[in-house]
């Protein structure tokens, strides 16, 4: 299968191609050229498979001409090693629990999958891979992670000095071996932009494969369509039209759920719930789609003006903006209706959101209530509430300690470096 750019300007590639390039050369993100049925075998045996299993099947039928079968089987079981369960909360609304894996945010997915298969590319090469990846906070520590200790393969994260917070920060410096943290002295645009001049940069090209570890990498996509239809497969049962509430920034989760809805899944609408960087809500409402500055909230990772997901989702709909609101009904709420929810689910359902998931269960309430009552919906938790300032102090009642996974950060030694913001000191790094 070949994979071709959302902008159209630049020939279609192989998988290896658009997994190590990530950006196409036209500026546009790699899509598949089609998207295979998952067939009648496949929906009768699902009840029976587990998470890895269900991951296996979907990953074979989009990439087995590309990548073979039992080198897929151990990605798919590597990376989802740990649980996704899905958690009912009240009448027709559940929540899938995202955040059980290494970091605690659903990233883990996309970047175990993303580094597994990277792997397996670098290892027909001569040359080592060099990963590059700018964060403004959970990125870092997902990509991280999901490299650490691959063979063949480095990787760079660059991180702005004082701006992101001291969690995240272990999360991105403690690991060593082949993950190398540098700190840069600027802001996360400063970081952003070392990093493309990096991928551009023709002397390192010759020398290494370079490529980048951001969300627009087609391998991220691709897993995060596994566990819409794992949440499909643990629901009681589909006689009510199926809902998902996917709380967006880069709207990358969003792009993956309307791929499984291509595989087939039974999917009756998706809701698009933003915080108040609110470009696709307005689109819904007005059909113009008018890129922002970004604005500050607590629901952070959303922060997003100018998903570059908005392209893939156009191309899905064939740039049509009734198949887009066929398919998407689109909210936003602002961060008091999303500490309300807070508060709100803790009191009535003794259940712990974190600002994301918050936001996608006041999208899930608002679709109930506005376009389809006897729908069930799923939303999906995102990240766990302990990585959140302002549920911390909840779960450190509830629990009276930190999660496993980040307490066990809390002790390690940080190490990384300290560079001005100059490109020959990264390069230098790099080299
Ligand atoms: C990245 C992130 C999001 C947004 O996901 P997109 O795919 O960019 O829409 C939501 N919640 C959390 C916790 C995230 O880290």
């Amino acid at each position: 299968m070949f994979y071709h750019s959302t902008n159209k300007q630049s020939r279609p590639v192989d998988l290896k191609y658009a997994v190590l390039k990530g950006l196409a050369d036209d500026g546009g993100l790699y899509m598949p050229q089609s998207i295979p049925q998952l067939q009648p075998e496949f929906w009768s045996e699902l009840p029976h498979m587990s998470l890895a299993e269900t991951g296996f099947r979907i990953a074979r039928s989009l990439l087995e001409s590309e990548v073979p079968v039992s080198v897929l089987k151990k990605i798919c079981y590597d990376t989802l090693s740990f649980d996704i369960p899905l958690v009912k909360i009240d009448e027709n609304v559940y929540t899938l629990e995202l955040f059980h894996g290494p970091t605690m945010a659903f990233k883990d997915v996309g970047a175990r999958f993303m580094s597994r298969l990277m792997s397996w590319f670098q290892q027909s090469d001569s040359r080592r891979l060099k990963v590059v990846v700018a964060t403004s906070g959970d990125t870092g520590g997902a990509v991280a992670a999901g490299f650490y200790d691959l063979p063949g393969i480095d990787v760079y994260v660059l991180f702005p000095k004082g701006k992101v917070s001291s969690l995240q920060q272990k999360q991105i410096t403690t690991w060593g071996k082949n993950i190398n943290a540098i700190e840069v002295d600027g802001t996360f645009d400063d970081c952003q932009a070392l990093a493309k001049e990096v991928l551009s940069d023709r002397e390192l090209n010759d020398a290494f494969l370079i490529t980048s570890a951001n969300s627009i990498n087609i391998a991220r996509l691709i897993p995060q369509s596994f566990y819409y239809v794992w949440a499909a497969a643990q629901l009681e049962s589909l006689s009510k039209p199926l809902v998902f509430s996917v709380p967006s920034g880069n709207f990358g989760n969003l792009t993956a759920g309307l791929m499984a809805s291509a595989m087939g899944l039974p999917v009756s609408r998706f809701v698009a719930a933003t915080n108040i960087n609110d470009v696709v809500p307005q689109y819904y409402i007005s059909g113009k789609y008018q890129p922002q500055p970004s604005v500050q909230t607590i629901s952070n990772a959303m922060d997003v003006g100018n998903p570059s997901n908005y392209a893939r989702m156009m191309e899905l709909f064939e740039n049509r903006y009734p198949e887009f609101c066929k398919n998407i009904y689109a909210c936003a709420f602002s961060d008091t209706q999303t500490q309300e929810a807070i508060k709100k689910v803790l009191n009535d359902f003794n259940y712990l959101l974190d600002p994301h998931g918050a936001i996608g269960f006041l999208g899930a309430r608002e679709y109930l209530r506005k376009v389809e009552t006897d729908a069930q919906v799923v939303f999906l938790e995102t990240a766990h509430p302990a990585k959140f300032p302002e549920t911390l102090p909840i779960v450190m009642e509830a629990e009276g300690k930190l999660p496993w996974q980040l307490q066990q950060i809390a002790n390690k030694q940080e190490k990384y470096v300290s560079v001005e913001n100059s490109y020959q000191k990264i390069k230098q790094e790099i080299i």
